[in-house]
């Protein structure tokens, strides 16, 4: 059975909370924004590739110490993670950053502008904080001395979790959320509950977009190998065809998604992105080889998909008289935001971005290795506005000329802060 995604979250249950923001986190997160923004500038400045990002972990560490901050470095790599133990007993919250940056040279004209250079994939190129996490980590700085300094208001513990890696560790290597995760960052003390976000270069400064349920994609990607009988190609009945076979295949998996996939649920996607099998005009080949990528973003579809194309690829080979075998390797999970959590936190959203700044938006195809973390503990990710207010267009995340307002990083410091708060201290 499909689980029906209903909008009851909509009627929420407001009274535990007041309309109006904590003034005194208001007030602390408006003393420390120029020294948030500071901060963004430096790690901007100084970008580092996923799993190397040594000295972005060294100002972490520093100033979470500072803060007097229990923390422990080297966690999956160049992790930090810091615990700070509220004056009261309660729950466990922790609130994730990723840390790093990417292999784009920064084009754009900013005081800041990033000339860092590194070697990725045996090549020279620029390093550029070109998804924005530079915000994400100059946030959690600052949510992290908000609270420090308001443990007395704590009922509970804050874990603040700063990931490597969320763009993907180097091939061979592990890293992000998986290794945090198989290292035990979830555990001692147990988390009960995470939160994240993402800025968002097209989002107007000051607003907050959400959804419930799965927001960003599963990624997969799939390898097909098809295994025919070599012949000449002027006669085709003395072997098995694995290119013909690799057509019908290619067709079946698209009728996975027209035909068999509830898009009323959510959209999907199956790309096969590259195909390839054959030397020259005249030979029929021996193989034939098919490389591409499953998005999904309901638990159900994304089970119901991977095993429609594995009985797909196996099934139509062997009609054919040839065979497949078919594997795949998961990138990320559902980017899930737990129904029941969305809907205790949604007014904490709304009071401190004000209610016509929190946006319910559609799911996208892309993915986020925060999704792992969403697998073990109910988790609420969501995406914060980086576009200067008048702007209707912005560069997209990955490329040289993406940027992000400053002025967005209030917004970003009052929530963390008081999502922390409000779990916490909920009745
Ligand atoms: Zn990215
Ligand atoms: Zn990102």
């Amino acid at each position: 059975m499909k689980k029906l995604h209903t909008l009851a979250f909509l009627t929420i249950g407001a009274a535990a909370f007041a309309q109006t923001p904590d003034p005194e986190i208001t007030a602390a997160a408006e003393a420390l924004e120029d020294q948030v923004i500071e901060w963004r500038h430096d790690i901007h400045e100084h970008p580092e590739l996923s799993n190397r990002e040594f000295e972005t972990a060294a100002k972490i560490a520093k100033h979470l110490k500072s803060l007097g901050i229990e923390v422990e470095t080297e966690v999956a790599k160049t992790g930090v993670v810091g615990v700070l133990k509220g004056d009261h007993p309660g729950k466990v919250v922790a609130l994730r950053a990723d840390i790093d940056a990417l292999p784009v040279t920064e084009r754009n004209n900013l005081p800041f502008k990033s000339e860092v250079t590194a070697t990725f994939m045996g090549e020279e190129t620029g390093v550029m904080h070109a998804c924005g996490h530079d915000t994400h980590v100059a946030i959690l700085m600052g949510t992290a001395q908000i609270l420090a300094e308001n443990k007395d208001k704590i009922h509970g513990t804050v874990k603040f979790v700063f990931q490597p890696a969320e763009e993907g560790a180097p091939p061979g290597e592990e890293g992000g959320a998986a290794l945090m995760i198989k290292e035990g960052v979830l555990k001692n003390p147990d988390v009960d509950t995470i939160f994240g976000l993402h800025i968002n270069s097209a989002t107007p400064v000051g607003t907050i977009a959400y959804k419930p349920g799965g927001t960003m994609a599963a990624v997969e990607r799939f390898v097909v190998k098809i295994q025919g009988k070599q012949t000449h190609g002027s006669q085709p009945w003395g072997g098995v065809d694995p290119i013909y076979i690799a057509a019908k295949i290619i067709d079946g998996f698209q009728s996975i998604i027209s035909r068999e996939s509830n898009l009323l649920v959510e959209p999907a996607v199956i790309t096969v992105g590259k195909i390839s099998g054959g030397v020259r005009f005249n030979i029929i080949p021996e193989t034939a080889e098919l490389i591409g990528t499953v998005r999904t973003l309901d638990p159900d579809m994304r089970e119901l998909i991977i095993d429609r194309m594995t009985e797909m690829s196996e099934g139509l080979a062997k009609a054919y008289g040839g065979s497949a075998t078919i594997e795949f390797q998961s990138n990320t999970a559902i980017t899930y935001n737990d129904l029941a959590l969305t809907e205790q936190m949604l007014p904490t959203l709304k009071r401190v971005a004000g209610e016509d700044h929190v946006k319910l938006v559609k799911a996208t195809t892309g993915g986020e290795d925060f999704s792992y973390y969403q697998e073990e503990v109910p988790g609420l990710f969501f995406f914060l506005g980086g576009m200067t207010p008048g702007n209707t267009e912005a560069y997209p995340h990955h490329t040289p000329d993406f940027q992000i307002d400053d002025d967005g990083l209030l917004l970003g410091v009052k929530t963390m802060s008081q999502l922390t708060l409000d779990y916490l201290n909920a009745k």
